[in-house]
């Protein structure tokens, strides 16, 4: 039986490895202290490396059935104990009981699918001569770094296409939410060959210890863009592999011709699904003049409509920042609204001595094009709303950014939506949706938001190096034919 509210340990070399040293986990809602996280030593990351690379050698020539059991072992493990992470990622996190939901659900369903995806050989040349194929060997041992603010989902996304490869994997959460991430480390424990996957809790420093460490072969990485850069720079030593899933700042276009009661509510959570702590928010809000007004009055409406609080209410729609620092980083674009004289259509006001680190939803009326809130990715439940009124210009605006991540378009003139959605600059494009993620579609960032891909065989592929074989077939023959004549 095991106990999600207390007992976390790291899992290292398939056991729970004591450590000396610990750090507060809070609850964001109540700002109370709710468990003492182990802090990994840089021996103990040593010996997880070290088990990782034993492990290696059987579970890299493993068969694609095995692989597939412990993905879909560790499937079942979320959905046994579905209800206890939902309960602990609300606490840990936040986020209200449908979002928690979301995400354990689906971390599940991404181990089930992508326990079906194989990459298989490519013939180059089948000829009497020569066969010459490629092949996909995994790279070694990964390391995974995973950010707060969908700590579970994250994590999967990179144990299940390291594992389905023939990788070992050491996973390190956000030292702000390391709870559930720890707990499915205990889970694994018998289920998987001791070292094939390891937890390891810490600071950032632990990061760090991981991206210079010279038994990682690679670093899966998905946090904001400047620390994605440091993870560069650092794995840059031995040539790690890396991705690198960073920040965004997506646009979102929006044409006369919608119905602004309609899409409101679409626009409202494509802005703050997960309180707006999500690398594909929302993040400006082209809105055409003609529909301008009429859009601002309808968002402002259903704001209005939306229940702020601690996520284990269960009438919680938007929970609060995930920590301290994210909150005072958000208040920042706050005072700097403020001080430019900026209007808030609805919320703006923040309530300091709330229990937890709450900030209300906060639309900002039409803000200058290069205000921070603009420019930046602020991370929170601010957003600008932004006037447009001619098509080149709006797509000029929505891709002038260093970012690439997603963007969306949104109008019943279908070509106008295509048309505009071709030129977007960013890794996702959602045409009148938004938000739709599948096991089986790549899903990255372009300029600053990141290299690389996680999903679907092309993420699959860079747990791997591609090794092209030729053989020659007539060679040995004729050395045969040659022996025998002799
Ligand atoms: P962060 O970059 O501060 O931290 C992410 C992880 O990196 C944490 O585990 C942290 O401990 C670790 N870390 C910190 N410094 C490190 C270093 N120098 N070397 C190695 N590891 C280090 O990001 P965050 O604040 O946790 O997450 C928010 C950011 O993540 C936002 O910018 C968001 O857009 C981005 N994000 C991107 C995606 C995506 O898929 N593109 C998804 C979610 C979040």
């Amino acid at each position: 039986m095991v106990d999600f509210n207390s007992g976390y340990q790291l899992t290292i070399d398939g056991r729970a490895a004591p450590t000396t040293r610990t750090f507060d986990a809070y609850n964001p809602a109540t700002r109370a202290v709710i468990a003492a996280v182990p802090d990994a030593t840089r021996e103990q990351l040593d010996l997880a490396v070290a088990s990782a690379r034993r492990a290696f050698g059987t579970w890299s020539t493993s068969s694609f059935e095995t692989r597939q059991s412990a993905l879909l072992a560790i499937a079942g493990v979320l959905e046994k104990h579905a209800e206890d992470f939902m309960a602990l990622l609300t606490k840990e996190q936040g986020k209200p009981r449908a979002g928690a939901e979301w995400e354990i659900v689906g971390a599940a369903i991404w181990c089930r699918e992508i326990a079906k995806q194989k990459l298989d050989n490519e013939i180059l040349e089948d000829s009497p001569e020569r066969r010459v194929f490629t092949r996909f060997t995994p790279l070694g041992v990964v390391g995974g770094i995973v950010p707060w603010n969908f700590p579970v989902l994250l994590a999967i996304w990179k144990i299940a296409p390291a594992l389905m490869t023939g990788n070992c994997i050491v996973i390190k959460p956000s030292p702000f939410t390391p709870l559930c991430t720890l707990k499915l480390g205990e889970l694994c424990r018998g289920l998987l060959p001791p070292g094939v996957l390891s937890v390891v809790s810490g600071g950032d420093e632990l990061g760090q210890w991981m991206t210079s460490h010279p038994g990682l072969d690679k670093i899966a990485f998905t946090g904001s863009t400047e620390t994605g850069k440091h993870v560069m720079r650092s794995a840059a030593g031995s040539l790690k592999r890396v991705t690198l899933e960073l920040g965004g700042n997506d646009p979102a276009i929006v044409l006369p011709d919608v119905d602004p009661k309609v899409v409101a509510p679409q626009l409202f959570w494509a802005a703050f699904q997960n309180n707006a702590q999500f690398c594909n928010s929302t993040k400006r809000l082209y809105v055409h003049e003609d529909i301008y007004d009429a859009l601002l009055s309808e968002l402002v409406a259903y704001t209005k409509t939306v229940k702020v609080g601690d996520g284990s209410q269960p009438d919680t729609q938007m929970g609060p920042i995930q920590n301290e620092p994210q909150y005072r980083k958000v208040i920042e674009y706050f005072e700097d609204s403020e001080r430019n004289h900026h209007r808030f259509a609805v919320g703006g006001k923040i309530d300091r001595n709330a229990k937890g680190w709450f900030i209300p939803v906060t639309l900002v009326d039409n803000p200058p094009e290069d205000s921070r809130l603009v420019v930046e990715e602020p991370f929170g439940p601010i957003l600008p709303i932004l006037k447009w009124r001619d098509e080149e210009d709006v797509i000029r605006r929505a891709n002038d950014t260093r970012y690439g991540l997603g963007a969306s378009v949104w109008g019943r003139d279908l070509a106008a939506v295509q048309r505009i959605g071709s030129r977007l600059e960013a890794g996702t494009v959602w045409l009148n949706e938004v938000h739709q993620y599948s096991p089986h579609q790549a899903f990255g960032g372009h300029k600053e938001s990141g290299m690389g891909c996680e999903n679907s065989l092309h993420g699959l592929m860079e747990y791997t190096n591609w090794q092209t074989v030729t053989l020659n077939k007539q060679a040995m023959q004729q050395t045969k034919r040659d022996d025998e004549a002799a």
